[in-house]
């Protein structure tokens, strides 16, 4: 048994040095046999005649010089054999650590480790025999939840299981490897005038993993994203694709499936790796423009269709990176989610609409747009309600916009956060409705203000019959619930035409302008004589009321 260091690992074996410097003892040994040849060849004749009777009795010094000798022999010998064993047993624990070192010890394939100089390996033999190498990268969907759900052990089994069908599917010359946690790497020589075997083979590998595993009673599925490269790309010169390249471009194709939906496979091809690459500059863009203030609030303007009178703004995010031009909220937004960057973005943008929409008139509202991840966060309600304080805004001229996929987090929550922002005064509205799967149950467990047509069905209303029964089955539907609506996407008269002879709906679109910034909007309240005269500056928490007080009373 070899020690163990702090975390678990084995330590190395001790050098063979020590046992190397015992070979002292073999030259002590064989130095001894010299000795005892010199010695003996003198005393043993002497003690032999003297045991006959025919000789004087030793001498007593030589005697001893013998024995000593022996001793020294017999030690000497011992101690080489000793170390010839030890010798030989190091060598085999160290030759059984180096086949555990690469191999997974839960499946017995080949591991992170040794897949890379075994590919390189193959791929030189594939090279010689004129045939091509595919590097198949497997991952399991949803790996995580299964362990959550069923345990680890179940994990493991599964894991075992998978190994083994993977297994069964390789050609003979192939490799197999357990890359850590549920990533498997399978390496294939093929023909390269036949690629489409490589298609069957990935084909077979999605269908035989997802058949069930039994486990402790239960049948366990999973499903597996495949990415696959090989050394025959159009522009490689197949001796430059070793192992590490094949690995790199296997994993963007893994990624590129996972992101197509999962339980299905790709092969690399190079505008993924630039997809990715644009991606990581995108995160990096964000992380870094937040800190800088590179995003900005534009509005747009909402209208009251029947009268044409300005309602209020919809603050919509806009982005001008340095590095990557101007990029659509439709891009951005969704990154900044999955970084977890959609927070600070947002109350950032809201604490700057806030401190312009102070110099609107109090008539108007500032709408703005809520991702649901924000509404993960218990503290969102107290978060906004500063912000709202910090600017001394009156919470029932701001609107929080909400889309349908907020229904599908947990209810629990965004509820109680609905509440509170509706018990300070702020309204919500129910965004790009129709577009989702809120049921009518849903519509009244929570208590919107009014409903937002998505602009799809709005755009078309001047064009497709289709359209025209959503909007007005929408319409009507508002008018059942109570709830007021407006219709985004009005980009031109024949659409707010119709849309007048639906009701009284409010709306917004291009037909009136294109979202503009601050300067812009400010510009434009300034000739409609609809900016604030005064406004009183902000201190404290205390002030918000009063204000509110104040600017009602204006208002009215
Ligand atoms: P949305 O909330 O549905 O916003 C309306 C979008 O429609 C805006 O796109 C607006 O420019 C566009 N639009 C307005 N009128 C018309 C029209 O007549 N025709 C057409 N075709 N489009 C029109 P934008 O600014 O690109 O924003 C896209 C989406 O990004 C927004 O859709 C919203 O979901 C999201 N978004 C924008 N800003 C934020 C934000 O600060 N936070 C969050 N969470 N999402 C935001
Ligand atoms: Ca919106
Ligand atoms: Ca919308």
């Amino acid at each position: 048994m070899r020690a163990k260091d702090d975390k678990g690992q084995e330590s190395p074996p001790p050098k063979m040095g020590a046992a190397e410097r015992d070979l002292v003892a073999l030259g002590i040994a064989a130095a001894a046999i010299i000795l005892f040849v010199g010695t003996g060849g003198m005393v043993l004749p002497q003690v032999l005649q003297s045991w006959m009777g025919i000789g004087a009795a030793p001498d007593p010094v030589l005697v001893n010089a013998l024995l000593l000798n022996i001793a020294l022999v017999i030690f000497g010998w011992r101690r080489y054999a000793e170390l010839t064993g030890e010798i030989a047993e190091r060598r085999k624990a160290e030759q059984l650590a180096r086949e555990l070192s690469e191999r997974d010890p839960l499946t017995g394939s080949l591991n992170r480790r040794s897949i890379g100089p075994a590919t390189d390996t193959l791929l030189a033999a594939a090279r010689a025999d004129g045939r091509a190498a595919a590097f198949v990268m497997v991952d399991l969907d949803n790996f995580k939840m299964i362990n959550d759900l069923n345990g680890h052990t179940a994990g493991d089994a599964l894991l075992r299981a998978i190994a083994d069908r993977i297994r069964a599917l390789m050609p003979k010359d192939g490799l197999l490897a357990r890359l850590g946690g549920d990533e498997f790497a399978c390496v294939v020589p093929f023909d390269p005038r036949t690629p489409e075997r490589v298609d069957h083979f990935a084909g077979l590998l999605i269908e035989r993993v997802a058949q069930p595993v039994s486990h402790g009673g239960i049948d366990i599925e999973v499903t597996i994203s495949v990415g696959i490269s090989a050394n025959l790309g159009a522009h490689d010169d197949p001796a430059a694709v070793d192992a590490e390249t094949l690995t790199h471009r296997a994993d963007i194709a893994m990624y590129h499936a996972k992101k197509q939906g999962k339980n299905c496979f790709f092969w690399f091809e190079e505008p993924m790796e630039r997809a990715l690459r644009f991606r990581g500059e995108l995160e990096n863009g964000i992380r870094r423009g937040v800190a800088r203030g590179e995003f900005v609030p534009f509005y747009e303007q909402q209208v009251d269709l029947a009268t044409g009178q300005l309602t209020g703004f919809e603050m919509l995010a806009r982005w001008h990176s340095p590095t990557l031009g101007s990029i659509s909220p439709e891009v951005f937004i969704p990154v900044a989610e999955e970084i977890g960057m959609i927070g600070e973005l947002s109350e950032r943008l809201i604490d700057q609409a806030l401190q312009d929409a102070r110099e609107w008139s109090p008539t108007l509202s500032l709408s703005v747009n809520i991702s649901p991840i924000q509404l993960r966060d218990p503290w969102f309600s107290q978060k906004l309600l500063k912000l709202l304080v910090k600017h001394n805004f009156p919470p029932h001229r701001l609107d929080v916009e909400i889309t349908e996929s907020c229904l599908h987090e947990n209810i629990g929550v965004v509820r109680s956060i609905i509440t509170s922002l509706k018990n300070q005064g702020v309204t919500i509205s129910l965004d790009d409705f129709g577009t989702g799967f809120s049921s009518l149950s849903q519509l009244r467990s929570l208590p919107f203000d009014r409903l937002k047509i998505d602009r799809s069905f709005v755009s078309e209303l001047a064009g497709s019959d289709d359209s025209d029964k959503m909007v007005r089955a929408i319409v009507s539907l508002g008018d059942g619930l109570d709830l007021p609506i407006t219709a985004e996407g009005i980009e031109n008269p024949v659409i707010l035409e119709s849309l007048r002879r639906m009701g009284e709906l409010k709306g917004q679109g291009y037909f009136y302008g294109r979202p503009e910034d601050a300067a812009a909007v400010r510009a434009r309240l300034a000739e409609a004589g609809l900016l604030a005269h005064a406004v009183a500056p902000a201190d404290d928490a205390a002030d918000l009321t009063e204000h509110s007080a104040r600017v009602n009373r204006k208002a009215s």
